[in-house]
């Protein structure tokens, strides 16, 4: 019974898409969720995974309805609730969903491992592997994130539920490790989330575009406007490393993202904040940030 009800669902799915309106649907999963908290927070100033997951899922889902047309979202969940497993999978299978991307942070008892990796059930199962490489390779350029690749049960050395058992395109991205220090910090920035969120809405965008080349998805008005994360405002560099948190920023009122650049320049070290869709957003800010002290402050595209 299964099995055929399983057929007629990616019957009916397939013809939708081929004769109507040509709309892809991709269910978007925020991991855990309720009283499972996933990863917890070390610190009282930190998100628990459950909620890191939920913001990275909703910027996501968002970036998708502002700047695509014919693609559904779906949630798994949009705040703090549990649902199971077993009702993530039916959720995804019952709406005959075409992808579907579950958000998590990753965990490792050695604190120095870093990095995102996004899971598929199986290396056998090209399109998933073929979006998971996407989007990782997004992770690396777009968001500076050290990638370290797509991974399948066999890495794991179990399976993972939600990509067994989902009938469609499935990946369960690890965004970073709150195990690590500096990931963790990351991980709990608007900017940090935000640019997280773009990375895979780059990978998804390019994904849908090679499939489904007949689909016009971008927008037209926005085009040729970028999502948000597109700006920031530099606000100085340095020789020597400050920290984000160093007192010497509190005037700004903004966190401070440091970025590490590979030159063979003095000044290594560059200092943003904000995180801006438009020039016209970022400006707005830059009279505030310049009031606040830093005179010299400007405009840099991410
Ligand atoms: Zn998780």
């Amino acid at each position: 019974m299964r099995i055929i009800l399983l057929i007629l669902f990616s019957a009916i799915a397939f013809t939708s898409l081929s004769e109507s309106g040509k709309k892809i649907k991709v269910v978007i999963d925020a991991g855990h969720g309720g009283d499972d908290y996933g990863n917890l927070a070390h610190s009282s100033n930190f998100l628990s995974e459950k909620e890191i997951n939920l913001k990275i899922a909703l910027f996501l889902g968002g970036y998708i309805e502002k700047y695509l047309q014919n693609v559904e979202v779906i949630y798994t969940r949009t705040k703090d609730v549990y649902p199971s497993l077993d009702e993530r999978v039916q959720k995804a299978n019952l709406s005959h969903a075409d992808y579907f991307i579950s958000i998590h942070c990753n965990h490792s008892d050695r604190k120095a491992v870093r990095g995102t990796e996004t899971h598929v059930h199986s290396m056998h199962l090209s399109k998933s592997v073929a979006f998971a490489k996407e989007i990782e390779q997004q992770l690396s350029s777009r968001a500076g994130r050290k990638s370290r690749g797509v991974k399948d049960m066999k890495d794991l050395q179990h399976t993972l539920q939600v990509l067994k058992y989902t009938n469609m395109t499935s990946v369960l991205v690890e965004c970073g490790f709150m195990s690590n220090l500096k990931e963790v910090r990351y991980l709990n920035t608007t900017y940090g989330q935000e640019i997280i969120a773009s990375a895979i809405f780059r990978g998804f965008r390019s994904t849908i575009e090679k499939e489904f080349p007949q689909v016009a998805f971008r927008r037209k008005k926005e085009q040729a406007q970028e999502v948000s994360g597109s700006y920031s405002i530099q606000i100085m560099s340095s020789i020597n490393p400050i920290d984000e948190k160093d007192p010497v920023f509190n005037s700004l009122k903004m966190s401070v993202i440091r970025t590490k650049l590979k030159t063979t320049k003095k000044y290594k070290y560059i200092y943003k904040v904000g995180s801006y869709a438009t020039k016209k957003d970022a400006k707005l800010d830059l009279k505030k940030v310049r009031n606040r002290g830093y005179k010299d402050a400007f405009i840099v595209s991410n």
